[in-house]
Order: structure tokens, then sequence, then C-alpha cells
């Protein structure tokens, strides 16, 4: 039994969270996360997973999976820097280096994991730290463990950047600055503006910190939001996940020898959290392969998404300021949003709704991610159906 006050605590808040739609509901998949998923008994065309390129079933990463597992076995079984680094780990590091364009790469167990590692490695109480208000938790996570101080600026806003790296800069106070921003907004699907954060960092001396989770396999060829900008050799770090894009698990740093060399030496979860098992690590291998010799993957991704996009907004969705295949179709109203999702549901499409605090309070949304699995049949049938439940509820 928990004690009196924690039963309290979980008792109001959960409670709280069902009064104001807040509530999340998981429901497990039944198969393969692909274009179309199965909840439940029920086949539904799946709008709501990162596998933007449809890797993550992708024959040709579930053998090499199988293969690596029968050679390695299904552990690595030890931390990286006891003698949990195989042979395959530095083979993946070799190749994402050649994928972003950068001198070397050093990989971790999870994206989330990566910013937690990375910021608090380079960044302490000493220094300050300039992060868009809108990015992503791991982040901001990885900016809080670091103790250093945190200063956000508004969203994209490049004139509040620079008055707040200038007033910080002029103070005295700090060591280091660093900027850190997400390449792609994961909820909005816009792009940071990095020539104007890179003018910035130099003019001010800041470190650059770009999370590409969302740009990467997608922007830039494939090599990312960085490259999209030609900007590879004036960021310090480039983030990257191995769960999206890529198809896998796992999250990396890319960018010069030296600061590999140090996440090497000091960043925790890379000497205190066992390696990524074989398996996923020679899928990831499979999966950069795949991206670096074939573009048709992305070139399908962008062609679905401008088809949903225009599609949706042509229905009368408000799809806010996406520059990329995310597409959120904003709501607003908490109960609205998870009504909507509902509905879609019953009607046979997965789309989730993403509601505070994944975003901020009355920007409710259900947030498409149209992946290149998707076929044009199902996204017709996609807008036939958010246009039918869109106006059942007073939507559109
Ligand atoms: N950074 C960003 C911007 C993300 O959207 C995510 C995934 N939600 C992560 C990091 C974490 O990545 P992972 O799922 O690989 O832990």
């Amino acid at each position: 039994m928990p004690s009196h006050s924690l039963d309290r605590f979980l008792t109001e808040n959960i409670e709280d969270l069902k009064s104001k739609g807040l509530y999340n509901v998981i429901d497990p998949l039944q198969g393969p996360n692909g274009p179309t998923i199965l909840i439940g008994g029920k086949t539904l065309i799946n709008l709501s997973s990162n596998n933007y390129l449809g890797l993550a079933t992708d024959e040709r990463l579930v053998n090499a999976s199988i293969e690596a597992a029968k050679t390695y076995g299904a552990g690595a079984g030890a931390v990286r820097t006891i003698n949990g680094t195989l042979d395959l780990h530095l083979e993946l590091e070799r190749k994402l280096a050649e994928f972003k364009h950068t001198e070397a790469v050093i990989a971790y167990q999870s994206g989330f994991n990566c910013n937690m590692a990375a910021i608090s490695a380079v960044m302490d109480k000493n220094d300050a730290i300039l992060s868009d208000e809108l990015n992503h938790a791991s982040i901001i996570d990885g900016c809080r463990l670091s103790k250093a101080k945190i200063i956000r600026f508004k969203h994209s806003d490049m004139e509040d950047l620079r008055a707040q790296a200038k007033a910080a800069k002029e103070s005295g106070l700090y060591n280091k600055i660093m900027v850190i921003t997400d390449g792609v907004f994961s909820m909005d699907g816009d792009i940071a503006k990095l020539p104007e954060i890179v003018q910035i960092a130099e003019e001010f001396d800041l470190i650059t910190y770009v999370d590409d989770a969302h740009g990467s396999g997608v922007l830039g060829g494939g090599a990312g939001t960085v490259k999209h900008f030609g900007l590879s050799d004036r960021i310090d770090f480039q983030i990257g996940t191995l769960s999206k894009a890529i198809g896998v698990v796992g999250g990396y740093v890319a960018g010069s020898k030296k600061l590999i060399e140090w996440l090497k030496l000091r960043s925790r979860p890379f000497l205190f959290s066992t390696a990524l098992p074989p398996a996923p690590v020679a899928a990831c291998i499979a999966s950069v392969d795949i991206l670096m010799n074939d573009k048709t993957l992305i070139e399908k991704l962008w062609d679905n998404g401008n088809y949903l996009k225009d599609g949706l907004k042509r229905i009368g969705f408000d799809i806010g300021n996406s520059e990329t295949p995310i597409t959120p179709c904003i709501i607003g109203d908490e109960v609205k949003t998870q009504a909507f999702s509902k509905r879609l549901y019953e009607e046979g499409v997965y789309a989730k709704a993403i509601v505070f605090p994944t975003v901020p309070k009355g920007t409710g949304r259900i947030r498409n991610m149209p992946t290149a699995a998707h076929s044009k049949e199902m996204l017709d049938q996609v807008l036939a159906v958010y246009e039918r439940v869109g106006k059942e509820l007073g939507i559109i």
C-alpha cells in the first residue's frame, strides 16, 4: 500500500488530468508500427508515428537485426567504456559521421538520453544556455541537469535571441554561453532559423547546439537541417535520433573529433548505462546505408506530406506554420481535441491528440505524421474522414 500522502497526491492529480481532458490513454499495437496499425483487433491508418521513411518495418533492417543477434547475442553486456563497445558501435558511428558530414559521432541509447548526456558534459553552473521556448522536453531536462543558467528566448524570434545573447555576454557573468534549438520543431513542423542563429552565435561567441531529431532523414537530402542550410562546419553539436527516420532506437551527437573525444570521456550515460544492443545497432547501420544511397524514400515522404497538407488546408483546417511533412491540425480546446481524435479512431484513422504538457495550454492539436510508406489512397481516405468528422464537431 502506498503511504497516505502518496495516495492522496496520485488520486488528486490523476482525477485532475481526467477532468481537464489531459489524461493520456496508451493503446498497445498488436503488430508493426507501419502505415496501418492493428489496435484491439481493428486496423487503422496510422498518422502518429515518427517512422518517417517506413524503415522501422523494412525487411533489410529486420534481417540485419537477426544476423547481429545471432553473431553478437542479445545484449552488449556492459557500458561502452568498460567492454560494451562492439565493432558494430564504431561502424555505426563512422557511418553516421559520413552521413552528417562531420568529423565524428558518439551514439547513445536514446535521443532523450543523448540530450541529457551532451549538454551536461559541457555546460555547468558558471555557464548560460539560451534555449528556444519550444525546445523538446529532453533539451529542457538536459539544460536543467547541467545547472547552467537557462535563458529562454521567444520561439524562433531572432531579435529576442540577439538581445538576450548580448545581455548575457555583456553581463560578464558566464564562462560559456550556448544557444540550443530544435532543427525542426516537432509539434508544429517549422524549421529553426539556423543561418541567423549561426550569425548571432558567431558575433557573441556562443556554442551552437541543434537537436535535429525531426530533420535528419527528412531535410538536406537526409543529412538534416544543418546540411539543408549549408552550415555543417559552423554548428558545434548536431543531435540526431535513431528512432525516427532511421527507424530503430538510439541517439547521437555529430561534431568535431575533439568534442566527441570529450563526450566519450565524460558524458554520464556513455559511462554509466549499458551500450545499445547489437540488433538495433546493426539495423541502424543498414538504415543509414539505405539513406545514403537511395533518396526515393525521402522524395516520397515529402510528396505525401505536401499532398496531405494541401488537402487539409483545402478542407479548412488550421495547419499552422509547418514547413516539413509534420502536419498539425490545430484545434485549441483540449477536450474538443480529444473528442476529435476519438471520432477519427472510430472512423479508422489513428491520429493522436497532442495536448498540454506536450504543447502549451489551449493549443491542443492532432499532429499528423504522413510517412513515405503511406499510399495516396490511404491519404484520400484520411482526408474524407477529416472532412466528415471536422464538420460534425464544428471544427471546420
Ligand atoms: N529530441 C526531439 C526534438 C524529439 O522530438 C525527441 C523524440 N520525441 C527526442 C529528442 C527524443 O528522442 P528518442 O525518442 O530517440 O529518445
